[in-house]
């Protein structure tokens, strides 16, 4: 069966999928239709940061899944006070809502931070404006690309809804120009993903939560890819030792199995919602707040963010170690990393290919950048299994 061609005829060709057809996995480990293993050094842009099918989560999910899973919210149950509870612990933030996929959670930022500026800030009604940045990358609802500086995310889609403001990533200076009496927010990613695991210079963050904070301007972080240990620590805000107003969360929230995302704020944000404002069918449903908060024990009771930060500083010095003349670049934090090459030599989808056809999963992003964001379980061997055939790869790109 050529379940390639198959998928090809039957749906839209949004995606260009590596040609790759995977059948099962464990842990770090892939197999396809053929048999073959392969290295998940992608954990589906972080969504899998657990490793795939880890028990705890399996088991949680079979439990829930035969005892109570979705009701909607228009009753209560006894697991999503507890999610939310852990969730507003850990963050440091007072109260979420809880959403399905991460760009739901973005709307909901944008809705809290308009309102918000509406009623705290007494915007005039319809000029709110939020200020995002270059390259920016918070999913794929019209509104959401409508402020996206990659014209191949907007072309044909339009007309979009105003009130963004776009500025360089990583000038905090040019974030403090562009705030008028009607700005209510910031909406920053602390890392860029998409856009190649782009690593603002330090101070950054620092920087921004004071200008807010001088402005009365909401600071909201969209940690979907870069939290929940990802970088090393629990969220990429703690490197710098502040705190956003509003926090938003999907990918390894879901355990690795379901879609689970959050809006987290402070009492002052979450105050703005009443009801009938916003809501989702299955947002907080019960299956959804079990692997919530059975990923975030798990995060926390296996250490993942220690490992992360571990794990990550071996896979950085590797990838550095390499000396490859194709490579421009190695950054990122803990187990994110992005691979800058030489575009003129080789393009990073040359590189993606010929390391899945070495048994390692990787992404290209933008012709230019490979990204690695392992499992946070990965091991020091598994590490080293996969650096032999990276290694192997660039030396042959070379010629
Ligand atoms: N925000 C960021 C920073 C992301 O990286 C992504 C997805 N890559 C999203 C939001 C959107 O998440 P989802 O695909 O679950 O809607």
């Amino acid at each position: 069966m050529d379940f390639i061609a198959l998928e090809r005829s039957v749906t839209a060709a949004n995606y260009d999928s590596l040609p790759v057809v995977l059948r099962e996995a464990k842990g770090v480990w892939a197999t396809d239709t053929e048999g073959r293993r392969y290295l998940d050094m992608m954990s589906a842009y972080s969504a899998v940061s657990l490793g795939h099918g880890h028990p705890r989560i399996l088991k949680a999910m079979m439990e829930q899944a035969s005892k109570l899973a979705v009701t909607s919210r228009a009753y209560h149950t006894e697991l999503l006070g507890p999610f939310l509870e852990r969730l507003v612990q850990i963050t440091g933030l007072d109260m979420a809502l809880p959403m399905n996929t991460g760009a739901e959670a973005v709307e909901t930022a944008i809705k809290a931070a308009r309102r918000w500026g509406y009623a705290k800030k007494k915007i005039a009604q319809d000029r709110a404006e939020i200020i995002v940045a270059n390259n920016n990358f918070h999913g794929r609802t019209t509104t959401i690309v409508g402020f996206s500086s990659d014209e191949s995310y907007r072309e044909g889609f339009g007309p979009f809804s105003g009130g963004f403001k776009l500025v360089p990533f990583g000038d905090a200076g040019a974030i403090e120009q562009a705030i008028t009496g009607n700005t209510c927010a910031v909406l920053i990613e602390p890392i860029q993903g998409e856009a190649g695991i782009v690593v603002p210079p330090e101070g950054y963050l620092r920087d921004l939560r004071a200008i807010c904070d001088r402005h009365n301007v909401l600071l909201m972080l969209d940690e979907v890819q870069s939290g929940l240990g990802r970088t090393g620590r629990w969220f990429a805000y703690q490197h710098e030792g502040i705190k956003p107003d509003g926090l938003i969360l999907g990918k390894a929230l879901g355990g690795g199995v379901y879609p689970v995302s959050a809006f987290v704020g402070t009492h002052e944000v979450m105050s703005v919602f009443n009801p009938g404002s916003h809501g989702s069918t299955f947002g907080g449903n019960a299956l959804a707040a079990r692997i919530g908060l059975e990923a975030l024990a798990v995060i926390e009771e296996e250490h993942l963010v220690e490992r992360s930060a571990e794990m990550g500083g071996y896979l950085q010095d590797r990838l550095r170690a390499m000396r490859s003349n194709i490579v421009k670049e190695v950054r990122g934090r803990g187990l994110w990393v992005g691979v800058e090459v030489d575009a003129n030599v080789v393009s990073a989808r040359t590189i993606c290919d010929a390391l899945l056809q070495n048994g390692v999963l990787s992404k290209d992003t933008h012709g230019t950048v490979l990204r690695f964001a392992p499992p946070l379980t990965i091991t020091r061997d598994e590490i080293d299994w996969g650096m032999e055939r990276i290694e192997r790869v660039f030396a042959r790109a070379i010629h």
